[in-house]
This record gives structure tokens, C-alpha cells and sequence, in this order.
């Protein structure tokens, strides 16, 4: 074992300060990765603060990020796919069993022996829990590790291991969205990067958002046309013609006002996790067919799939980058809605400690 450096939360209610954590030295099949840029996601917040703990309750110290980019700085015996000095990035998961159905059908997202980056068990037992992003280096089962493309700017590319993925999934997954009316709900980490993957495949999207100051980011992300939630009236005007919602919003909200945006077999899928349960109008959904998803990050090959496909359309996220210092108020920031469009922890800041 080693130890490095990293930021961490001692309760729901505390700050994050500065840490020294344990990792395991390579094994075999690992990738150690020298950490460069972590994305802020709100799942972070989510975990530090506790706000999940009826699902996925907290242990801590809490080190969160799992939007990581890095170079690799060592590898294990047996390891064929990275290389000392590749650019590498590590999402939200990192192990899962390889041999039940779902891992069989690349869906390792849903594999019930599955470890997080963070607050999961930790299988080597190098520590109660498992620990992201927010930290100097790593190691992570190659299994896990994605290739980054050469031509993205790496503090942009870091929020694609989770944001990008999470909204890249679904969407691909509905199918051939040319011409079709895709709503995006909420202009955050995920809507934004949701707006761009929309637009790429070739729909025509709309911003639902409830800070009217996002307008022309909004447009300039790809969207086509912005609707301020607030307004009742522009949202009548709306009724009923979308084919695709997706919904990132991360706190309690009406879900039916977007349900009833949507036209006949048209489909609303929630990325968004807020801590409450929403309430779902039968109604709203009957008439019409309408149906109401939800979508989980994404498989490795998919994710492996989503960064070659930003990599050829030049696709990052709109980032501001921030050293480690300043986590506690991006935290505060990212409550108020107020990021544009993803904190990206520039890592270096951690050496100077
Ligand atoms: P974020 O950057 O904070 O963005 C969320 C956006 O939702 C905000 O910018 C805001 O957009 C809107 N919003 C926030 N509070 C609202 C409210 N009370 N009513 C209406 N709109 C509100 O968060 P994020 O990182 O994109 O994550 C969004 C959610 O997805 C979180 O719950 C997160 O845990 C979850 N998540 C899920 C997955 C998955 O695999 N399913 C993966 C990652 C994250 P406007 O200012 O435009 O209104
Ligand atoms: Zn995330």
C-alpha cells in the first residue's frame, strides 16, 4: 500500500479538508493513474452530504469524484491495454463480477457485485470504502480504465467519464432522433452536455430551464430553442409535441408539467436523482401512451463508445476549472444552479499542498 493525498468530508455536515488516504500498489490486472483533472458531479454532493442515504448510505471519510482524468504511471504484469504514459479516464465504476448476465451484456453498470469509484466496499480491502477522484492518483482493474482521445482538452474531457455518459446512453438508446423534438431538462452538468449529444445526433432540442440567464448559453450549447419552466404560458405552447424528454433536474420537482409536454408515445427518461420521491400523474401518462424511464451512466464499451465519438466531433464539456482549495464553495455553487457548466478540479493544486 501507499498513501496519497486527497480531499475528504468527515460527515454530511462537514467541510472538505485536506486528507492523506491508502491505496493498494498495483495487482496484476491494475492501473495506477497519476490524477490530472476530476469533474464535480452532483451524485458528489449528493454522496457528502448524506441526501441518498435511504438507497446508498455514506461511509465516512467520504472521497468522492468519478469524472477522472489522468496519466498512467504504473501497471500490473499481466496488463495488455494501457501503457505507461497513456492519457486514461475512469468513470463511475471500477470492478464488477465479468461473469453474470448483465457484465456478459456490457451492462456492468447493473451488475450486482459491482464497486463504485467511491463509497463502495472496497474488495481489496485497502480501506472500508472505496475512494474517487478527489485524491492525486489511483488504481483501477484495466477492465475499467477508458482511452482518452488525443485531440480533447483534458479538464473538458474529465465530466465526459459521467455527465457524458449519462445523458450519451439514453439517447442513443431511443434511437434515430433526426428531426425529433428533444427536450432537456435542466441546464447543469448533465443537461448541457445532454444538449450537445442531442443536437450531434441530429435532433431538434429544447432547453427547459429555470434560470432565464442561461438563454444564450443554451442556444450557443446547440439548442435550438430555450423554455423557461416558470412560464406557464410558453410551456402550454409546448404541450404535447415533444418525442423525447430527458430529465437531469437533481431536486424534488412536478415531473407531470414535462409529461404532458410530450405527444403521443412519446418517452420521459430521468437521469436526475433527487433524495425525494416524485409524484407521477397515472393521467399524464395514459393519455397518450406515454411512457416514464430512468438511465444509469452506461457500460464500459458504450462509455468506450461515447469518448471515441467526442473525439471525432470534437464534443467536451464547457468546463471552469478550479483548484482543490476552492471545492467547498463550488459545493455551495452547485446547490444555487449556479455552474457553467461542470467544475473541473485541476489536480496540480493538490501537489502544492
Ligand atoms: P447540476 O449540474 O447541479 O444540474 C442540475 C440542473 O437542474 C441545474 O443546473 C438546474 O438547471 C436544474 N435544477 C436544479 N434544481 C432544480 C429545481 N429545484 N427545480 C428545477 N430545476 C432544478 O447537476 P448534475 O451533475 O447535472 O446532476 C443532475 C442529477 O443527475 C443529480 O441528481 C445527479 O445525482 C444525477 N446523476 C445521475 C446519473 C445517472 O447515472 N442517472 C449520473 C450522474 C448524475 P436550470 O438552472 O437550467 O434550471
Ligand atoms: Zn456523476
Amino acid at each position: 500500500m501507499y498513501q496519497t493525498k486527497a480531499y475528504s468530508v468527515a460527515s454530511a455536515s462537514a467541510s472538505f479538508t485536506s486528507d492523506t488516504i491508502q491505496r493498494r500498489e498495483p495487482t496484476e490486472r491494475d492501473v495506477q493513474i497519476e490524477i490530472l483533472f476530476c469533474g464535480v458531479c452532483h451524485s458528489d454532493l449528493h454522496t457528502a452530504r448524506d441526501e441518498w442515504s435511504s438507497v446508498m448510505p455514506t461511509t465516512y471519510p467520504c472521497v468522492p469524484g468519478h469524472e477522472i482524468v489522468g496519466r498512467v504511471t504504473g501497471i500490473g504484469s499481466q496488463v495488455t491495454s494501457h501503457g505507461i504514459g497513456d492519457l486514461v479516464g475512469v468513470g463511475c465504476m471500477v470492478d464488477s463480477d465479468h461473469i453474470c448476465p448483465t457484465c456478459q451484456d456490457h451492462q456492468e453498470q447493473f451488475c450486482h457485485n459491482g464497486t463504485y469509484t467511491y463509497n463502495s466496499p472496497d474488495k481489496h480491502g485497502t480501506a472500508p470504502v472505496t475512494y474517487g477522484g478527489y485524491s492525486e492518483s489511483i488504481v483501477v482493474d484495466e477492465r475499467f480504465v477508458l482511452r482518452v482521445p488525443a485531440n480533447l482538452d483534458l479538464a473538458g474531457v474529465a465530466p465526459l467519464l459521467c455527465a457524458g455518459i449519462t445523458t450519451y446512453s439514453p439517447i442513443r438508446r431511443w434511437g434515430d432522433l433526426t428531426g425529433k423534438k428533444v427536450g432537456v431538462v435542466g441546464l447543469g452538468g448533465l443537461g448541457h452536455m445532454g444538449v450537445k449529444f442531442a443536437r450531434a445526433f441530429g435532433a431538434h432540442v429544447v432547453v427547459f430551464t429555470t434560470s432565464p440567464h442561461k438563454k444564450e448559453d443554451a442556444l450557443r450549447l446547440g439548442a435550438h430553442e430555450v423554455i423557461i419552466s416558470t412560464n406557464t404560458e410558453a410551456m402550454q405552447q409546448h404541450a404535447g409535441t415533444f418525442n423525447f424528454i430527458l430529465d437531469t433536474i437533481a431536486a424534488d420537482h412536478d415531473i407531470n408539467a414535462y409529461i404532458n409536454m410530450l405527444g403521443r408515445d412519446g418517452n420521459i427518461t430521468l437521469v436526475g436523482a433527487p433524495d425525494t420521491p416524485l409524484q407521477v400523474s397515472a393521467f399524464a401518462l395514459l393519455f397518450g401512451r406515454k411512457s416514464l424511464s430512468g438511465s444509469l451512466i452506461g457500460g464500459i464499451e458504450e462509455t468506450q463508445e461515447m469518448l471515441d465519438f467526442c473525439g471525432e466531433h470534437s464534443i467536451i464539456s464547457d468546463v471552469e476549472i478550479i483548484p482543490i482549495q476552492q471545492i467547498n464553495q463550488a459545493y455551495e455553487r452547485l446547490v444555487k444552479s449556479d455552474v457553467k457548466y461542470r467544475f473541473s478540479i485541476d489536480m496540480a493544486s493538490l501537489k502544492v499542498e
